[in-house]
Order: structure tokens, then sequence, then C-alpha cells
């Protein structure tokens, strides 16, 4: 029998609320532009073009509550985010078998290294080094629909330090949780273990070492992180 020639690396998890059960992660999509009024902010058309994703690393979730301000930076920003959890997947998924795949929920900050970003954008170059760096994507605890079902509305929050920065609606969202996920599956092997961020409303700005950021989403919860 073959064995690893190195220690394998441990299988990123997020703990599920109520329960003391792992949910394991395995790949991690973020749409880009998926309210409106971000899309404006960020200087786009918010017509409903053909999503985008870009993806992050699973090890770079984060259920700690903390966010230590990154290298190589000097403009790091909070984007609140829906988490969509998969418990199963495919090819090819329709619309209206799509929600039969998800697990549940959570709320993440999709945390962004906007200059390097800008820079990479300006560049025709892929995103990543603004986007899937170290501990890039705090999220809170999934909770099962089994618990709250599937939100489709109600506010989307970020509070800084007591001040509200983002504030949207889940209704606001151009394209719809199952949409995304019929979508992803077009063009990859949607699998259970997958989490999607479904993008930001709004509001999105820059973070300093001591900020308290509460993201909340109606129905979901709230999630504290701190930034070090
Ligand atoms: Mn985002």
């Amino acid at each position: 029998m073959p064995t690893y020639a190195i220690p394998p690396h441990p299988q990123a998890v997020s703990p599920i609320t109520g329960t003391e059960d792992l949910f394991p992660v395995r790949r991690v999509y973020c749409i880009g532009r998926n309210y409106a009024d971000h899309a404006i902010e960020m200087g786009h058309d918010p017509d409903k073009e053909p999503p985008f994703f870009f993806q992050k690393n699973p090890d770079n979730i984060d259920t700690s509550g903390v966010f230590p301000y990154p290298e190589k930076s000097s403009d790091v920003h909070f984007e609140v985010e829906l988490v969509v959890a998969l418990q199963s997947g495919g090819r090819d998924i329709p619309v209206q078998q799509a929600m039969d795949h998800v697990y549940g929920y959570a709320i993440a900050l999709d945390m962004t290294r906007r200059d390097l970003q800008s820079e990479m954008k300006k560049m025709g170059r892929p995103w990543e080094i603004g986007k899937a760096f170290e501990r890039s994507a705090p999220m809170s605890p999934l909770i099962p629909a089994e618990r709250i079902g599937h939100p489709t509305a109600g506010a989307i929050t970020l509070h800084q330090n007591g001040e509200l920065r983002q504030s949207g609606d889940l209704n606001q969202m151009i394209w719809k949780v199952p949409e995304m996920i019929a979508y992803l599956s077009q063009y990859y092997d949607i699998a259970a273990g997958d989490l999607i961020l479904s993008g930001t409303p709004a509001g999105v700005g820059p973070v300093a070492k001591g900020d308290v950021l509460v993201g909340a989403i109606d129905g979901v919860g709230q999630f504290e992180v701190t930034v070090i």
C-alpha cells in the first residue's frame, strides 16, 4: 500500500450550529457583482449579464472570528455575503432542482486586498492575489436549511465599529441561489462540500487593525470578526 510522501493536509471544515458535526469544505466559489448597487459602486453596468465567478481556497475559510491584516496591501476591504453550502451536486443541474442540493447557510466576509485586485483588473490578470489569500474568508458556523429554511429575502448588513456600512436585501441578488448553482454546474462538477459566496451589497470599504466587523443576515444570524 502506498503511503503519503508528506503528511496530508487536514480537511478544511466548518462547524455546524447545533451539532458537533463538521462540514467538510471542498471548493469555494464566489460570484462577482451580484447586487446592482455594488456593481454600480465598482463602476459597472448592473444589467443582467452572465454571472462570473472566482474561487477562494478551502483553507482560506476561517471560523475563528479573527482576521489578521494581510501582507502586501494597504487597502483591505470587507464584503459581507450569504454563504450557500451544498450537500450534493452534479452536472447541468436544472434551476428547478438546484435547491435540493443546498445543505445550509452561513455568513462570510469576502475579504479583499482591493489595491492588488485593482492592479490585476487593470492588467487583465487573474484576481487570486486580491481574493484568495490566507484567512481571506472569515465565516460563521453553518446553519442547516432544515432549521432555518431557505432565506430569499431579508436584510444583509455589515457594521464596522458599530457604524452601518453595508445594507442590502437578499432579494436584490441579480443571480438567485438556484440560478447560481445551475450556472456553476454547467462549467464544473458541483459536489457536496462546495460553498458559494453569493455576492455583496453596496458599501464595501477598508478595514484597519482593531476594527470589529459584524455581518448580519435576517434569518441566518450574525457573525463578529475582529481585525488584528
Ligand atoms: Mn465578494
